[in-house]
């Protein structure tokens, strides 16, 4: 009889040298890494990290372990739980407002101010002249107001929690018309039909997908109804041969109706950005004069401010808005107060190259040609590369409309031995991530989204260690 088995084959003598967790834990290093990292965080690697051995045994009775390489798994392993998940990356791809890299980057200045509001007691609802509770709104409310000319202005979490709210407080129960052409779905989950059922609207759809006239929208007219609803088409366009009425004329009829006239402008710019390319955002203080009695747009697409939902109108129809008993849901916090005030004062001050959304916008194909080909010739120098320059567009991304576009000048990377895939994989690996734009199998990297002097030496730095690597493999 085989002593060093157990009944079903396996190894006694290994298993059971195998260390209980609680004297795992108890040995110095491990004592060092939960002092670090938290014992929870290294409980839970140390019995995963003997989970897998227990397994390998199993498979291979005659694998032996060391104490050290018990250790050293369970320290890599605790490491890489400890570090946060959210870090970030460097944009290559040349879409200014990527939504899956977190849209806008924020202003020095809105960082600073929120580091600064929220780290300390603030008078966030407190009226310091009357040593009385006040209203988180007042703060950007002011600054609003100065920049667009709006009566009154709410935020709340996103855009799509405005849309909610503007419907759900001025038109539940009663009916609401969108043109066809504007019926649409941004992102994953917003479309416009779902928001206007889940807020007690009815919809009443009118025109066709690319045609809809001011007729339409008067026949379309009854008792019950209490709103038009304009709605920024946004990632989606319909060409030629199409027609949809001014916001003045929809303006007019909303008042000859007793009716109320909302625009989602989706995107929302604070200025005119046609001279730059974006055609298609109309801004703010446009729609408004225009004759909107209420309009939504968010705060970190074009605005380049943090994520959030604007809602700028008459004075009535906001407080009617702010009344609603879900306004406390969708509320948003003193850190983005603080961000939005912050960036809102650079549009007053027109510093519009302190936000970085802005700054980008109006990079010109020249600049950004000069930082290309700077880099080009460092990542052409090494080994296994060839890189060329192209031209080629950037876009605004975040649902703005798609045919506006931004002339940049792209670095085309390949390698020798690497496929394309190959290597944006590797630089998604690197710390921080680099990601780039891959089109019809090539690898793109556009400078406009790329923040600085620094990520772009950290973008030379990943792919040095590329060619080393790829070097070796060979
Ligand atoms: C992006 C967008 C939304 C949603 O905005 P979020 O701030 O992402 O919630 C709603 N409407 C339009 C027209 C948009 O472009």
């Amino acid at each position: 009889m085989d002593l060093s088995k157990t009944e079903n084959g396996q190894p006694a003598s290994t298993l059971r040298n195998i260390p209980a967790v609680e004297a795992l834990l108890n040995r110095e290093l491990l004592r060092e890494l939960a002092a670090r990292f938290g014992r929870q965080v290294v409980l839970e690697a140390a019995r995963s990290a003997l989970d897998r051995l227990r397994q390998q045994i199993r498979v291979d009775p005659e694998a032996g372990f060391s104490m050290e390489s018990l250790e050293s798994e369970i320290a890599a392993s605790a490491e890489t739980a400890a570090k946060p998940s959210l870090i970030p990356v460097i944009n290559a791809t040349g879409v200014i407002l990527h939504t899956n890299l977190g849209r806008a980057p924020l202003a020095r200045a809105a960082l600073d101010h929120l580091v600064e509001a929220a780290s300390q007691y603030s008078n966030l609802e407190y009226d310091l002249e009357s040593g009385t509770r006040g209203k988180r709104d007042v703060h950007t409310s002011r600054l609003f107001g100065r920049l667009t000319g709006a009566e009154a202005a709410l935020v709340v979490n996103n855009n799509a929690a405005a849309v909610f709210l503007a419907l759900n407080s001025l038109a539940e129960g009663a009916e609401v018309i969108v043109s066809r052409g504007e019926l649409v779905e941004i992102g994953g989950s917003f479309r416009i039909p779902d928001i206007c059922a889940k807020s007690g609207a009815t919809l009443r759809e009118v025109g066709t997908t690319n045609r809809t006239r001011i007729a339409d929208y008067a026949a379309a007219i009854t008792d019950s109804t209490r709103l038009i609803l304009r709605v920024h088409p946004s990632n989606f366009r319909i060409v030629g041969f199409t027609e949809r009425p001014s916001l003045h004329e929809l303006a007019e009829l909303a008042g000859k109706r007793g009716l109320v006239l909302m625009e989602d402008l989706g995107s929302g710019c604070l200025v005119n950005l046609a001279p730059f390319g974006l055609h298609d955002e109309m801004p703010a203080v446009e729609s408004l004069r225009a004759g909107a009695h209420v309009i939504t747009f968010s705060g970190d697409k074009l605005l380049g401010g943090p994520q959030a939902g604007m809602v700028l109108g008459k004075r009535d129809l906001v407080a009617k808005i702010r009344k609603n008993p879900l306004f406390r849901a969708f509320r948003v916090d003193k850190l983005t107060i603080a961000a939005i005030e912050a960036t809102v004062a650079l549009y007053l001050r027109e510093d519009y190259a302190a936000i970085p959304a802005q700054r980008m916008i109006r990079a010109s194909r020249e600049e950004i040609a000069a930082r290309a080909e700077r880099l080009a010739k460092r990542l052409g120098a090494l080994a296994g590369f060839e890189v060329t320059l192209v031209d080629g567009e950037s876009v605004a991304g975040g649902g703005s409309t798609p045919g506006q576009i931004l002339p940049t000048r792209l670095i085309a990377v390949t390698h020798r031995s690497r496929s394309a895939q190959n290597l944006a994989e590797e630089l998604r690996r690197n710390r921080p991530p680099v990601i780039v734009r891959m089109e019809d199998g090539h690898l793109l990297l556009d400078l406009r989204t790329v923040l600085d002097d620094a990520q772009e030496a950290e973008i030379a730095r990943a792919f040095t260690q590329l060619a080393a690597t790829a070097q070796c493999a060979e």
